[in-house]
């Protein structure tokens, strides 16, 4: 064991007060995001924080900014109440299936391509297609949802508008370009023509003019409510194609660059959002039933950046306007943990009053959503059944296993 090379690697720090576990997953979580020369920080007994540290980095500087960070990340309030509104348990009684990304991989029904994408086929894709189709299904007959599209690029004065840079301007990518110069085309081009591998374009010939990928599902819809009146409520629902830049917190299905979420936005005065965010909860009892799977919906909060976090989550928390579709699964270690599988969002009137969208009286509509993140859900149902195809429901076998 190289334990020069570790001591030299990593700082101490001693955190600002002592925290609990929830914070402690948060810090950890976060700490991609602090310094290029971090490679990740650990809470040891929620008291002090080891700082991983990258060859060449200026470790006074590394240690400010961890130091800075922590100062704000200790400033969460964790401990609220939690809330279950629902709670399905499972009729198959075979142990959770540890691994499910290799066994995925091994079988040939997906590829990851390392980067928080993948790709997949067969009982994986049947899968993926068949929880989508269900919501949407239910979503029709329960709440008269109609069908939508929308691209998934999205201009940054619109997510700007859906205050997404205020809460998680470390998930944003933009789309880059080649500036419109001739020269500059010619010379990337040219350098590519014999090259072994792909050559960027120089910084300097890389134009970025503000197009975005699209980070939450909803976004897109809201430009095309504005100048809308809402006589009743409305319901849309898709299939929305979500990218979230998380660094090294990637991780096989679990956590994704570009994955797949199918969304509900529901428009309509107080009354109608609340009527609806309630009609929601059957909903995904069903679909949790239909799979046969245990699962909860309770209270949550979302995970901001950093400067934001305490503020943000302490808003969300008291107005309980989150509420997360939680699902048993597996750690990498083999414990259990929660796998967030979708949200229950009220908006209030924010998004109606930002694009321009009210109800009959003439006053700011209210929205809200549900996101279903589609990936999530296929991992959570092969962690709980496994590859032994008796596990699983008769009505979910002959379908994905045909
Ligand atoms: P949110 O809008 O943050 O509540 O996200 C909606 C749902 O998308 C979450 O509940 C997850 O199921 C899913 N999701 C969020 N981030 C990721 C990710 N990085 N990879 C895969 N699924 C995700
Ligand atoms: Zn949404």
């Amino acid at each position: 064991m190289n334990t020069h090379n570790h001591a030299f690697n990593e700082i101490s720090v001693p955190l600002p007060r002592e925290v609990d576990s929830e914070i402690a997953g948060d810090i950890e979580k976060e700490s991609v995001f602090v310094s290029p020369f971090i490679d990740r920080i650990f809470v040891q007994d929620g008291k002090t924080a080891r700082v991983v540290c990258k060859a060449g980095a200026d470790l006074a500087e590394v240690e400010a900014k961890a130091k800075r960070f922590l100062e704000v990340m200790v400033k969460q309030v964790s401990g609220f109440e939690i809330k279950v509104f629902v709670d399905t348990k499972r009729k198959d009684t075979g142990p959770y299936f540890r691994g499910v990304n290799d066994e995925l991989v091994k079988r040939g029904w997906m590829h990851d391509y390392g980067k928080g994408q993948v790709a997949y086929s067969g009982p994986v894709l049947k899968l993926a297609k068949l929880i989508n189709d269900k919501a949407g299904e239910l979503y029709a007959s329960a709440l008269g949802a109609k069908d939508a599209h929308f691209p998934a690029m999205i201009d940054a004065d619109t997510l700007h508008k859906c205050g997404y840079f205020d809460s998680h301007p470390n998930a944003v990518t933009f789309v880059g370009n080649v500036v419109e110069d001739f020269d500059a085309i010619e010379e990337f081009r040219l350098a590519n023509s014999c090259s072994e591998g792909a050559l960027l374009p120089k910084q300097e010939h890389i134009h970025i003019d503000g197009m975005c990928l699209n980070p939450a599902a909803c976004f897109p819809a809201y430009p095309t409510l504005t100048g809308q009146t809402f006589k009743e409520g409305q319901c849309f629902t898709w299939l929305g194609r979500v990218f979230r830049y998380e660094s090294r917190n990637i991780n096989g299905l679990d956590r994704l660059y570009e994955f797949n979420v199918r969304e509900l936005v529901f428009v309509g005065d107080e009354d109608f959002v609340r009527d609806v965010r309630k009609k929601s909860l059957p909903i995904v009892e069903e679909l949790a039933s239909f799979i046969d799977i245990d699962c909860q919906v309770q209270t949550a909060t979302d995970p901001f950046f950093a400067t934001v976090s305490a503020a943000k989550k302490f808003w969300q928390a008291a107005q309980e306007v989150k509420n997360e579709i939680k699902i048993p699964a597996l750690s990498n270690d083999g414990s259990q943990k929660l796998l967030a599988c979708g949200s229950i969002n009220l908006h209030g009137n924010f998004f109606g009053k930002r694009f321009g969208f009210t109800t009959v009286n003439g006053e700011p509509a209210q929205t809200g959503c549900v996101g279903l993140g589609i990936e999530r859900w296929v991992l959570a149902a092969f962690t709980q059944h496994g590859f032994d195809e008796s596990r699983w429901p008769e009505a979910v076998r002959n379908i994905i296993f045909r």
